[in-house]
């Protein structure tokens, strides 16, 4: 890979940063605006937000005070993973701040061109998993079908960067049909996880093309979409939209959400609309240095999506992927994230902290211990608070 000479600066203390402050204030809607021309219309229709996704520095310089550092990262990305972020969430970004947990996980910054020695490629092997063209067949009875490569906002951190945000390309016809015969022929599938790139910028007929192929399939009882459109893209959610979706139960959603400060009024009703039309809703969260990683800031992100009917799946240790190492905290502070909230909170509010094996063995649990011992069936636990208890299991092994 063609790395950009001794681009490593020197890296800060990065410090956390959870505003609450979500409304611009007064004094920022004094500030230009790029998109000043748009109507209230247009703003809110998701292939205008779309059609005016930054992707220079340019106009991003009108709403943030960018650093140096950050506009030759912006030139520097183009052909790589390009920078591309809709004006919807640029909006969300401190002006000032350049560790604003939204700018930090859409704006590039130099350190992403450095690698690390334990940098991968392909971080979780997907490729070699793959037994036709789009599709990752890991668990015997689920497949991952990835039908683009185009998202509303790429993350800089994203673990499919190898993919995902150079070439924007999707699924052809006869690609997708390979993949559903592949599901057809392998009776084993009973779940398929559509993702990508994102299946929800998708125009809702040729999603549903999708679907209905998928649905078709007599041994697939679940389907499930991946997708960080609600939240990078909410104007997506339409009434057409969950219309469609709704023909296609038992259809799961997982929501990528980074930090309580993406939880804005558009997507509350994004997830309102996708909950009501009978989605189950779970979120899925990369583990980010200095964005997310103190317990506090996770613990309120758990509580958002709770009130918006989001259910907490995963939170992820960052994958290997290249040029990632500055988002990756130690795997210890992912385990006392779980630790600070089991017990603590509403268990529904505890997803689990999974660790996507390089190399591709799939995700594996990682957490808090509660047992501390076991001799003869007696079991020395520990609870939250760190009391000790003991249980005693049945002795004739409970036949
Ligand atoms: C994450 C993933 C799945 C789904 O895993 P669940 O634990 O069932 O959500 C399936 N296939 C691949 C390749 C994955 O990475
Ligand atoms: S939305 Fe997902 S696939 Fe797209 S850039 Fe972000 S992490 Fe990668």
């Amino acid at each position: 890979m063609n790395v950009a000479g001794s681009t490593l600066l020197p890296r800060e203390p990065i410090k956390s940063v959870c505003s609450a402050e979500v409304n611009p204030s007064a004094e920022e809607e004094h500030q230009p605006n790029p998109w000043k021309e748009a109507t209230e219309e247009e703003w809110d229709d998701w292939r205008w937000q779309l059609r005016h996704r930054v992707t220079r520095a340019e106009p991003l310089k009108l709403i943030l005070n960018l650093s140096p550092e950050e506009i030759e990262a912006i030139e520097a990305s183009k052909g790589r993973m390009a920078t591309a972020i809709t004006p919807y969430f640029a909006k969300l970004m401190d002006r000032n701040d350049s560790n604003c947990p939204i700018r930090r996980q859409a704006i590039p910054t130099m350190a992403e061109f450095h690698l690390s020695p334990a940098d991968l490629f392909d971080p979780c092997a997907e490729d070699e998993n793959s037994p036709v063209h789009g599709l990752v067949h890991r668990y015997p009875d689920r497949v991952l079908l990835l039908v683009t490569d185009k998202c509303a906002v790429y993350c800089r951190y994203c673990t499919r960067r190898r993919m995902v945000g150079s070439s924007e390309k999707c699924i052809t016809q006869e690609e997708l049909d390979e993949a559903v015969a592949y599901i057809q022929a392998t009776k084993k599938i009973r779940d398929v996880l559509i993702s990508g790139g994102d299946p929800l910028l998708f125009e809702d007929d040729h999603l549903e093309s999708i679907l209905a192929k998928v649905r078709k399939v007599p041994h697939v009882e679940i389907i499930r979409i991946g997708t960080r459109v609600p939240v990078t893209l909410p104007q997506r959610i339409t009434p057409s939209l969950t219309s469609m979706l709704k023909k296609y139960h038992p259809l799961w959603i997982s929501i990528h959400f980074s930090h309580p400060k993406e939880i804005t009024k558009e997507v509350r009703r994004a997830c309102a609309m996708l909950a009501e039309a009978g989605i189950p809703l779970g979120s899925q969260t990369v583990l980010l240095r200095g964005i997310n990683d103190r317990p506090v800031v996770m613990k309120r992100l758990m509580h958002e999506l709770l009130k918006i009917r989001v259910r907490p799946y995963y939170i992820y240790q960052c994958d290997l992927a290249m040029g990632t190492e500055h988002f990756r905290t130690p795997i210890a502070v992912g385990i006392n994230i779980i630790e600070k909230l089991r017990g603590h909170t509403t268990g529904y509010a505890v997803p689990s902290f999974v660790i996507d094996a390089p190399g591709g063995g799939g995700k594996i649990p990682v957490g808090p211990t509660y047992m501390i011992s076991q001799d003869k069936g007696k079991m020395v636990l520990r609870n939250y608070q760190g009391k000790v208890f003991e249980y005693q299991e049945p002795r004739n092994n409970g036949s």
